[in-house]
């Protein structure tokens, strides 16, 4: 958030406590609830004394009230304005100490002190505290030290302790707050991913030495991150990754063979004649094979090969490290698998054949899943015009559309095939 959004709402808070505890403290003062014994009392008198402190009061009002306006034209100050904020506040409390109270009381500073500490630590992090606290060592330790000099303190070394103590504390809390808004933006920032559908990074639970309430809401985000995970970036239908889940393993697995200079293969498959499937058997039928041929594409590519359901009745294999060689095999296995394994919902005698599109290439830049990922469809269509249930494999010289350039084809194709039957 910006710097000086949060001091303006700060300054009408920095008014109200000034006038509450300033004028409270002044009148208490004057109606001698409250003893109105000081340094400057001492020599000018207590109601004089009482008098300054109320101007120290008026002219800090002032200064917020200019504050305040030049911040409301100045949205975009940086980090010195909350300096001067932290001055001004640190000035008028030691100030108006030093005319007003007690030099036995001095420890009552420090008190108000912390309000200060806290609103700066919690909105402008440990640099500005750090400042903060340096101030309110050096106001205090000259306000002590000139009290003494004056006559009116007797034993300073007892302030500067109650200070030293004062400032471990301070400290010692203002850097437990720190760790816990840092594992807060931690955790904001695995929710946000996950706002994205990007599910791939956990809570780090080992940066938490004193485990809290907030890592108990980290652990429970790892538990539902995996259950999320599977929900949004798999097709429900064929139990195979959906759209999504496709680019984003697609993304991990081509920067990696980008770093390596590794070839990659893509596999574009699709059901033939589905339509007369979904006429012969019905819809439901038609996803109950659908459901066991994701099966079976899964069980038929390698390990780490990705496989996706992308459209309707449309796969594709993302096939790492994989050379044409390796992805004209994979292929051949595919076809094999749905020549000889019949499929439950149809019975033995119904068979499925698919057709396939075939690319590969040595990753060299990012773009080249998209690029041969449309290279495939252009195969893969090439492959239906030649009599379906074969695979193509993609060449230079290959021409399965007219004139429109492989990749806006393909996304068209794919995005009229997903309206139908969306993969979720
Ligand atoms: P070919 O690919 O061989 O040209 O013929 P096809 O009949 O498979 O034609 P195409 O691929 O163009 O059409 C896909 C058909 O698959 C359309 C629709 O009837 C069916 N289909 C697509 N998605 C689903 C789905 O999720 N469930 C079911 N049951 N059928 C689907
Ligand atoms: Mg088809
Ligand atoms: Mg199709």
């Amino acid at each position: 958030m910006p710097v000086a959004e949060v001091l303006l709402w700060q300054a009408k808070f920095r008014r109200v406590f000034v006038v509450l505890v300033g004028l409270g403290t002044i009148s208490l003062k004057w109606a001698g609830v409250l003893s109105s014994k000081s340094v400057v009392a001492d020599r000018f008198g207590a109601h004089a004394a009482l008098l300054v402190g109320l101007g120290f009061v008026i002219v800090y009002l002032g200064w917020n009230e200019a504050f305040t306006a030049y911040l409301r034209r100045h949205r975009d100050a940086g980090h010195q304005v909350v300096a001067a904020a932290v001055l001004a506040d640190m000035v008028l409390l030691f100030g108006i100490m030093y005319v007003i109270t007690p030099p036995s009381e001095y420890d009552r500073g420090l008190i108000v002190s912390i309000f200060t500490v806290q609103l700066t630590q919690l909105y402008f992090g440990a640099r500005a505290t750090s400042y903060n606290l340096l101030t309110v060592a050096v106001l205090y330790t000259v306000v002590v030290l000139a009290a003494s000099d004056a006559g009116s303190l007797a034993t300073p070394s007892e302030h500067l302790w109650d200070l030293a103590l004062f400032l471990l504390g301070a400290a010692l809390f203002a850097k437990l707050q720190g760790q816990v808004t840092q594992r807060l933006s931690r955790i904001v920032a695995v929710f946000e991913r996950a706002q994205d559908g990007d599910f791939s990074a956990p809570y780090d639970e080992s940066l938490d030495q004193m485990p809290d309430s907030i890592t108990v809401v980290g652990r429970a985000f790892n538990r539902m991150r995996v259950h999320l995970e599977t929900i949004v970036l798999t097709d429900p239908v064929s139990g195979c990754f959906n759209r999504r889940g496709f680019e984003q393993l697609t993304t991990r697995e081509v920067s990696r063979a980008v770093r390596g200079q590794q070839p990659i293969a893509v596999l574009a498959i699709d059901v033939d004649h589905f339509k007369r499937i979904n006429d012969e058997f019905g819809h439901l039928t038609g996803d109950e094979v659908l459901r066991e041929m994701g099966a079976l594409l899964r069980e038929t590519a390698r390990l780490g090969d990705v496989v996706a359901r992308i459209g309707g009745e449309e796969f594709e294999v993302l096939a790492p490290d994989t050379l044409v060689d390796g992805a004209q095999i994979l292929a051949d296995r595919i076809h094999h698998a749905f020549e000889t394994r019949p499929f439950a919902s149809l019975g033995p005698n119904r068979k499925i054949t698919v057709s396939i599109g075939i690319a590969a290439d040595t990753a060299r830049s990012d773009q080249v899943a998209k690029v041969l990922m449309a290279r495939a469809d252009e195969a893969l269509y090439v492959a239906k015009r030649n009599g379906r249930n074969r695979s193509e494999v993609w060449h230079p010289g290959m021409r399965a559309f007219d004139g429109t350039p492989p990749g806006r084809r393909s996304v068209e194709a794919k995005a009229l095939g997903s309206n139908e039957f969306p993969v979720t």
